[in-house]
């Protein structure tokens, strides 16, 4: 016989944009400052649509590697902007660097973020951050916010062999960390990004969705609506005598 079971969980992977960080924050606020400039006056949600929009078409590419990051920045300016003459790259880029100062300084960790980090560090648990985009800039946001994770526990997806949600990436997170599959937990907002890639590598998966009015989701996989309550299920996870709580491989339906 054997005593009650342990989950034996090592290491909490987070990803950052808007899970950590407040990237819809900082992408409404520097909206607001620099499309007017440019002669975009619409109502801020319209303007913000928009904007998401075109990340959405066009970011994906980036990370498929069939766009460089100068081109899919260049191609989401110029359809943000068709009444201005953008042909030349150098105008587009000056254009798209006005917009990234101002995202820039709109940097911000969510309200939830630094106590999760510390919650998860007092259990004498290894915090990394697992993100997919351009390591310069997702390790200066890092830095920026003043986030308390190590660089070196930063895995920015430019600098793996795929992005979220290929499992090489989170192998390559795993590798890094001298963990096995079941002693990671991914924590993300982006259920067939974050949470189907880590499930698929065997971790455990907690989803963060802030606009959900409950936990009680009926989810194939654990849901949280803020980063607060992960204290509590990580409680549950490391103590049930019924196994882990937090759902993984036992999942029977794939995340949407
Ligand atoms: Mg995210």
């Amino acid at each position: 016989m054997t005593g009650p079971h342990r989950a034996r969980l090592r290491a909490v992977v987070f990803d950052l944009d808007d899970t950590l960080l407040d990237h819809q924050g900082a992408v409404r606020d520097a909206l607001r400052e620099w499309a007017p400039r440019w002669g975009r006056q619409q109502d801020l949600a319209a303007l913000v649509a928009d904007w998401f929009g075109l990340e959405r078409s066009y970011y994906p590419r980036f990370q498929a590697g069939e766009l460089t990051v100068h081109q899919q920045r260049r191609a989401r300016v110029r359809a943000f902007l068709p009444h201005v003459d953008l042909r030349d790259d150098a105008a587009v880029d000056d254009a798209f660097d006005g917009y990234w100062q101002a995202y820039e300084r709109s940097w911000r960790l969510l309200p939830d973020a630094a106590d999760a980090v510390t919650a998860v560090r007092v259990r004498g648990l290894d915090v990394a951050v697992l993100t997919n985009g351009r390591a310069s800039d997702q390790r200066r946001k890092v830095v920026a916010t003043g986030l308390d994770v190590p660089q070196e526990r930063v895995f920015p997806s430019s600098e793996l062999p795929a992005a979220k949600p290929h499992v090489a990436a989170f192998r390559s997170v795993q590798d890094a960390l001298g963990a096995d599959a079941d002693e990671l937990l991914m924590v993300g907002d982006n259920a067939s990004v974050d949470v189907a890639g880590a499930i698929a590598a065997g971790w455990y998966a907690l989803l963060v969705d802030r606009a959900r009015p409950d936990t009680d989701s009926g989810s194939a996989y654990s849901v949280i609506t803020s980063l607060a309550e992960m204290d509590r299920v990580l409680d549950r996870h490391m103590q049930s005598p019924q196994g882990p709580s937090i759902c993984a491989a036992a999942v029977t339906q794939a995340p949407q």
